[in-house]
């Protein structure tokens, strides 16, 4: 690190250590200042995710398509309704948000050209050893084990569904890293419903005898779903 990078850093550091003592010694709750000048709330991330999604014309209908396809031979009863809610679940993963955040960005500024040389072409062509859209995209289904990492391979090697067609170029659109990010969630939707069915199975059920909203116990209890 370089001596004014250094430099930059501890006044930075201090900063903002300086200003958090200070809010505390006023009583002010830190919380308080999300989507202030120090931490962005969770709320507004979640939303900022799911809106690259839409924009880059990615719906939860497609990706929950792809769950259904990678896990209906294995799950006696599921439906859509349970993908869908799979895959909504997943989106509320902060790795999630964070992973879509990066990659739909990165997407976006190939697109108009504003990334720098010699990034700007490498991402624009999807290079093919380039290799950090597939790890953003492995990254973030770490939170879901195994079963994430493998089906992530499998979309990533197969492209199923929409997949495909982002893999695809058209016209002047840049998906290098949106394929992978979908691949993602679908693999972590996926992964959530083999474990699902296990507990299911354990207590001799299947996914025909829960509603969707059971799909994802834990959104039902508060906090549990960051
Ligand atoms: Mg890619």
């Amino acid at each position: 690190m370089s001596i004014v990078r250094k430099l930059y850093h501890t006044q930075t550091a201090r900063y903002n250590g300086g200003a958090i003592i200070k809010n505390r010694k006023r009583g002010i709750d830190l919380k308080g200042m999300d989507g202030g000048k120090y931490r962005v709330h969770s709320d507004e991330v979640a939303k900022a995710a799911q809106e690259a999604l839409q924009r880059r014309g990615v719906s939860i209908e497609e990706i929950a398509k792809i769950v259904f396809e990678m896990q209906e031979p294995y799950n006696k009863g599921l439906e859509m309704a349970h993908c869908i809610e799979s895959v909504e679940s997943v989106l509320l993963k902060r790795e999630m948000q964070h992973a879509l955040l990066v990659g739909v960005e990165l997407d976006e500024l190939a697109e108009q050209g504003k990334l720098s040389r010699p990034l700007q072409q490498i991402i624009d062509t999807d290079e093919g050893l380039f290799g950090v859209d597939e790890m953003i995209g492995l990254g973030a289904v770490l939170t879901y084990g195994s079963i994430a990492v493998t089906t992530f391979g499998h979309l990533d090697k197969n492209k199923i569904g929409v997949i495909r067609e982002l893999d695809t170029k058209v016209g002047g659109q840049v998906h290098t890293f949106l394929d992978d990010l979908v691949s993602s969630i679908a693999a972590c939707a996926s992964a959530r419903i083999a474990h699902r069915q296990r507990d299911l199975e354990e207590k001799g059920k299947d996914f025909k005898d829960i509603p969707a909203d059971e799909t994802a116990p834990e959104m039902h209890v508060d906090g549990a779903e960051t």
